[in-house]
């Protein structure tokens, strides 16, 4: 399709609407982005940025940028609540990919492509403070019903209308009327942050515990932040509770999730302490979206967490819906038409990342420390070879893997390529 003569109005400048428009840009479009909030914040805490988030990234032009915000991720080392070391395998480049895993703070990644869509597109690209009601179609074109700060009402009509409006999108009630709604897993995160000194390599992610009882993540996101010359380090526990509002800005406690760590001696940190000196705490209840049938309704798709919201574990939500922009771009680009691309569009798409967010219901691999947690019967092992040996967790990483896009290079299910450090035999 002609690039010039296409209007492309997209609803939401998360992630998923700023890479979109930057991968249209790439492709000669002009797209405009309408935006509810008055003023883009650098909110949110850690992604854990996939080898194959990192290659966008990179495919944007923007991985030195991204590279001086964020940091390597190197190895992944899994426990049981104890602190007692059951896995080991090596990210990104160590592992052999071509693009490194990177972690990051959510809101620094949100503002890199907000500044990069203005430097590329035009200070006139991002629309702020106006919020999208709903949607018409007529005439092969598409017309928005926008409302901004002050109750205002106006329309923009568009050839394409994208909705990346996050995991509450109105875009997405509009078009799926009759889907299920969200069901409260009765999981949720604790989500916060702690400034300290870097533990284990410096871009190491520990996962600690039995998954669904006392589940704790923990990964550094900036080295040196702000100056401070520590690190700025995320990390996420999941526990049982009985709450269920989806917004990601709720504050929450430590006080509630500090008993659960008492007994846990990690060699690399004191988790208490981390916790104890954060600087800020979110909750966020894991809620169950069903995968829809389908993401588009005409000249309107939807793409990111409004096509596809995913329990937010293992960055692949951030990965995925920056993902979108780059297949949509590419489809656009190759049709002759706007429903050919968008058809398109959805068989490249629609199918994988919904058996992502199945495959999130899950455990994924955190599931070998549920095996762990079950095979000792809750008790310290004296030898984790006679529990999990290492052959079996390899197989459980490799097809994970695979199913997430991004398979262990060079390797197929059953090599061993996990490892225990020296530290397993404490
Ligand atoms: C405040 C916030 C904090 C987050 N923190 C984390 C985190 O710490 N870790 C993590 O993994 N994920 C976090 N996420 C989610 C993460 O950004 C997404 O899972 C993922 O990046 C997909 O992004 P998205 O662009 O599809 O959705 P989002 O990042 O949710 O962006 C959607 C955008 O659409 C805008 N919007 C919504 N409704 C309308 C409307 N009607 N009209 C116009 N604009 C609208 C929103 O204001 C927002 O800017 C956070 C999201 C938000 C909004």
């Amino acid at each position: 399709m002609t690039s010039s003569s296409l209007d492309i109005a997209i609803v939401g400048a998360g992630p998923a609407g700023l890479a979109a428009a930057l991968r249209l840009h790439q492709r000669g479009f002009r797209p405009r982005i309408y935006e509810a909030v008055p003023e883009l914040k650098p909110l949110g805490v850690g992604i854990d940025v996939k080898v194959y988030g990192t290659r966008e990234l990179d495919e944007l032009g923007l991985l030195q940028e991204f590279r001086a915000i964020s940091v390597d991720a190197r190895e992944s080392i899994f426990y049981n609540k104890y602190g007692q070391e059951i896995y080991a395998e090596l990210c990104g480049v160590h592992m052999g990919y071509l693009h490194e895993q990177r972690f990051v703070h959510r809101g620094r990644l949100q503002m890199l492509l907000y500044r990069t869509v203005l430097e590329r597109l035009g200070a006139d690209a991002v629309v702020l403070g106006v919020r999208c009601t709903g949607y018409a179609q007529h005439d092969g074109r598409v017309t928005l019903d926008l409302v901004d700060q002050e109750g205002r009402a106006s329309q923009v009509t568009a050839d394409l209308a994208v909705g990346a409006d996050g995991i509450r999108s109105g875009m997405r009630r509009q078009m799926h009327p009759g889907a299920s709604r969200p069901v409260y897993s009765g999981i949720t995160m604790w989500r916060g942050t702690t400034l300290m000194e870097p533990f284990g390599s410096g871009g190491t992610i520990l996962h600690i515990g039995a998954p669904q009882t006392s589940s704790m993540i923990v990964y550094p996101i900036a080295d040196d932040f702000e100056g401070s010359g520590k690190t700025l380090v995320n990390w996420v526990v999941e526990a049982t509770r009985e709450e269920s509002d989806e917004d990601w800005n709720q504050l929450g406690s430590v006080d509630e999730i500090l008993p659960y760590y008492e007994q846990c001696d990690i060699v690399h940190l004191d988790v208490r302490e981390m916790m104890r000196n954060a600087r800020e705490v979110y909750l966020f209840p894991l809620i169950r979206h069903d995968p829809l049938d389908t993401w588009t309704d005409g000249r309107v798709l939807l793409i990111g967490d409004a096509a596809h919201a995913m329990y937010p574990r293992g960055g692949n939500g951030a990965c995925q819906a920056i993902v979108d922009g780059g297949a949509l771009a590419g489809q656009l680009a190759a049709a002759p038409d706007v429903p050919t691309a968008l058809r398109a569009f959805e068989e490249q798409r629609l199918r994988a990342v919904n058996g992502i967010v199945i495959a999130h219901r899950g455990e994924g691999y955190e599931v070998i420390r549920r095996m762990v947690e079950e095979r000792t019967g809750g008790e310290r092992f004296t030898d984790i070879e006679d529990v999990l040996p290492l052959a079996e967790a390899d197989a459980i990483f490799s097809t994970y893997h695979a199913l997430v896009g991004q398979p262990r290079p060079g390797h197929g299910a059953g090599d061993a390529t996990g490892f225990r450090t020296e530290n397993a035999h404490r």
